[in-house]
């Protein structure tokens, strides 16, 4: 244990090492499964400027949160690359060697930020793409942006120098399900990894019902199918996908199965939204405000108990309860809470 640690273990023995950051609840995506039009409109009343953290308020958040045992960032949102100088953010957490900084990005802006963000010291790079195929991808995404850019803001990323990059895809039955095997094959052998998730019911705009849940199982014969895998052993405990590699060598892809088999025993994340209010599980309903305090007090010791105190309660498992049945309850939208 590092000197002057206090790591922190909640009420199902998890503990605190993955913090979630959105940066901003806007994106430039209308992703039906996420961000539907007709409820993100013209109306939607979006966060105002003063209440979004600053890079400066979400640096102090982190660095409180390292001596209880942080380990990772993952700056998410919205779109995160719609905050502009993104990359001073990341300059900013590398003054924590310990903690690793990733992000979640849709690409769409990719090529023109990969350079910095890579120079500013980010880790890793998972990118949102749910399909290689135009018409699918229009379609899923709700946007006139043509898939090719997200492909040449993967390019952008490798020529800056990202090593391999995890490719997101949330797979929805009867959307997008029948393009999954065309996925997997254009990024077989590149050293990206496709990893292929079971759409949750997240929120309660986007009409999610289990029908449309497409599951891992069925994803992995699926490809298989065509292009045989077999299981690979996870990388560290708590590894959310279960990994599959090609049988030929050629590399591996990934499955997350959050609604059948659902994780939530590992779940070390808590989550930081662009106002400041902090959450545990995705699926939470109320947040713990965090801004109040790192507003108005300059000490960081308080603000590290109300992290500490937050976390000790925590017992949420929503995903587990949701296979035993419960379900319906109200709930906050991802692109709040942060991806
Ligand atoms: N805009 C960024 C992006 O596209 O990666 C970051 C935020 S986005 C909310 C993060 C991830 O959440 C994306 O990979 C998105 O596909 C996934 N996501 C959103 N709604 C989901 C749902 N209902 N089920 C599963 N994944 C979902």
């Amino acid at each position: 244990m590092h000197e002057g640690m206090n790591a922190v273990s909640d009420q199902l023995g998890r503990s605190l090492a993955d913090l979630r950051v959105s940066v901003t609840d806007r994106c430039n995506f209308r992703c039906r499964y996420c961000m539907p039009r007709e409820h993100f409109d013209q109306e939607h009343r979006y966060l105002p400027r003063a209440e979004i953290l600053s890079f400066e308020e979400i640096t102090r958040v982190v660095g409180t949160l390292v001596p209880l045992g942080l380990r990772k960032v993952r700056l998410t949102g919205g779109e995160p690359l719609l905050r502009s100088e993104l990359h001073q953010l990341v300059s900013l957490l590398r003054q924590f060697p310990e903690v690793e900084v990733a992000l979640t990005t849709n690409a769409s802006l990719l090529a023109k930020h990969a350079r910095a963000l890579h120079d500013a010291g980010l880790g890793r790079l998972t990118v949102s793409l749910d399909s290689v195929s135009p018409e699918v991808f229009a379609q899923m995404t709700d946007s006139e942006l043509p898939v090719g850019e997200v492909l040449a803001g993967i390019e952008a990323a490798h020529a800056a120098g990202f090593g391999p990059i995890k490719i997101n895809c949330v797979v929805r039955r009867g959307v997008n399900d029948h393009t999954i095997v065309e996925l997997a094959r254009h990024f077989k052998g590149s050293g990206d990894i496709v990893r292929f998730i079971e759409y949750m019911d997240v929120g309660l705009t986007n009409g999610w019902r289990m029908d449309h849940v497409v599951s891992g199982r069925e994803i992995v014969d699926r490809i298989s199918a065509e292009m045989p895998l077999e299981p690979a052993t996870p990388n560290y405990t708590g590894e959310v996908a279960k990994r599959w590699r090609y049988a030929d060598g050629s590399g591996e892809i990934g499955v997350i199965t959050s609604v059948t088999q659902p994780f939530c025993g590992d779940c070390g994340r808590l989550r930081l939204s662009a106002d400041g209010q902090i959450f545990g599980c995705l699926f939470a309903r109320v947040g713990t405000d965090l801004r109040t305090l790192l507003r108005g007090s300059p000490d960081d010791a308080p603000l590290r108990a109300l992290v500490e105190g937050f976390w000790h309660a925590r017992s949420d498992r929503y995903s587990e309860l949701r296979t035993l049945g419960v379900k319906n309850l109200p709930r906050l939208e991802m692109s709040y809470l942060g991806g």
